[in-house]
């Protein structure tokens, strides 16, 4: 801890910036900075966010010193690594937001199959760093999302269903608590903090993580898309399809429509589409087979081919850069006939919908309550989860992407759980739908490891 009574307390933080300032090996930056604007901004370019100051940390020591700043004049720190979650956090008023994106660097042990990123680094990295030695990291969807935002928020990919979340394949992380002291948390040590990290909170700044990857060096995976008008049959036919395959299996219904910009290919610019994505651990011959009802269906456009899993970020097809999205999600109990009637429906109507995609991801495998038992959220209760989005380029566009999300969201409703999924809620949200039965010990090893409550997180517990 630092006791460097230079930092005396007393003093507006204003003024006691500089001294911090002096203190950093990385950058501080202020509102009376010309680039404020820019330092402030998040991933999510809805996020409006507005700080005290914006520390970049170059290493573990410029956390402690920011964590100490903060609580010796009563501020938070709130960590952030690329600003894809921003839209969970609360207010920043009288908060340090602390950037991890220069704590970057992905260490793959191949003895061990295992990675050490640190809490600047994304997917890509990892994905790619896995790679070399014929793994495959527990990984979202898009190679731009934070692994520690993601991986301690659940996160849910192409592995879902084989190898579970994201969290469930952390093994370690390395922070800064909110008494200034640099720790780890494994399965020897702060187990508690381990459990409570995985799918839970962090009531720490992650510095770095380790995470266990798995042995896949090549799996099938793509796009079917078809015209629009086939929605109805595709995706009853991707129902029938689900009901029978293997956890291997790992894949997704969605409207997609496609906005009319010149940067898309033209095959697909200004377009609307029904597509099946899916990602499958299986050998060739065994693919093919259990593709052929989906082929059957003749699809305009096939992408699926054999990758390695470094390339399953080009699958879905996330922007590679920051935007202004609102989406939102809800869990289906069902994914049955009556289910995706009202998911179809939803999904085509009005016709003019602000939406670009309205998708349906299979659930079960080893996300069922049960198989997996790691952390604090380790499974998701429930057989699809439902995430809608719309582009809002320019501050009108909000209300009728908020309403036609919502309104989306609604016609679900019938088939809906009680629970969310912390990465796809992308407002506050309470924590009991969060964790579930696991809220109460989370709100208690957060309370021990941060009692003042110095670390912001996204979805506060208070
Ligand atoms: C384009 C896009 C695609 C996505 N795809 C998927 C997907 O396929 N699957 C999925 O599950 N989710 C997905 N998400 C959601 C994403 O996982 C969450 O938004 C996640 O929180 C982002 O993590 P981040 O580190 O990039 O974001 P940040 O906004 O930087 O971090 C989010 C939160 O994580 C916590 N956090 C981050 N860094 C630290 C740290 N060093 N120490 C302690 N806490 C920290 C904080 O609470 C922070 O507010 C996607 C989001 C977007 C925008």
């Amino acid at each position: 801890m630092n006791t460097d009574s230079s930092l005396e307390p007393g003093i507006l933080p204003g003024e006691q910036f500089e001294r911090l300032r002096d203190r950093l090996e990385g950058r501080i930056a202020l509102p009376s900075d010309d680039d404020w604007d820019e330092q402030r901004r998040a991933w999510q370019l809805l996020a409006d966010q507005h700080p005290s100051a914006v520390v970049v940390a170059a290493g573990v020591q410029d956390v402690v010193e920011t964590v100490t700043f903060a609580r010796r004049f009563g501020l938070r720190v709130a960590p952030q690594s690329t600003g894809h979650g921003a839209g969970a956090l609360p207010s920043l008023a009288e908060t340090i937001l602390l950037r991890t994106s220069a704590l970057g660097g992905v260490d793959v042990d191949r003895f061990t199959g295992r990675a050490r990123a640190g809490a600047g680094a994304v997917w890509g990295d990892v994905a790619a760093a896995a790679a070399e030695h014929g793994l495959a990291a527990v990984a979202g969807m898009s190679s731009t999302v934070g692994v520690v935002g993601l991986a301690l928020g659940g996160g849910l990919g192409w592995l879902a269903r084989s190898h579970g979340l994201a969290a469930d394949s952390i093994v370690a992380i390395e922070g800064v608590d909110a008494q200034s002291r640099v720790i780890r948390a494994d399965a020897d040590q702060h187990a508690d903090l381990l459990w409570a990290a995985r799918g839970g909170v962090a009531p720490v700044i992650v510095t770095a993580i380790e995470l266990q990857l798995h042995p896949i060096a090549e799996l099938w995976a793509g796009g079917m898309l078809w015209a629009i008008d086939r929605t109805a049959d595709v995706v009853h036919a991707w129902r029938e399809w689900i009901a029978d395959v293997p956890d291997s299996v790992t894949s997704l219904a969605r409207v997609l429509r496609y906005p009319p910009l010149p940067e898309l290919p033209e095959s697909l610019r200004g377009r609307a589409f029904v597509a099946i994505e899916v990602a499958v651990q299986e050998s060739g011959d065994d693919v093919e087979d259990l593709l052929a009802p989906l082929r059957a269906l003749e699809p305009d456009i096939d992408s699926v081919r054999t990758m390695s899993p470094a390339e399953l970020a080009g699958v879905h097809g996330d922007p590679p850069q920051p935007a202004p999205a609102y989406g939102d999600a809800v869990v289906l109990t069902e994914i049955s006939p009556a289910s995706a009637d009202a998911f179809v429906a939803a999904a085509l109507a009005p016709a003019s919908t602000p939406l670009v995609s309205i998708e349906l991801r299979q659930l079960g495998g080893m996300l069922t309550p049960g198989r997996a038992t790691g952390g604090a959220v380790s499974t998701i209760d429930g057989a699809g989860l439902v995430y809608v989005v719309g582009i809002v380029p320019v501050p009108e566009a909000l209300e009728p992407v908020r309403a036609a999300t919502a309104e989306v969201i609604g016609r679900l409703a019938a088939f809906a759980s009680t629970r969310a999924v912390k990465t796809f809620s992308e407002r506050p949200i309470g924590a009991d739908a969060l964790y579930g039965d696991a809220a109460e010990q989370v709100r208690r090893v957060a309370a021990a490891w941060d009692p003042q409550g110095i670390v912001r997180s996204a979805h506060p517990l208070r």
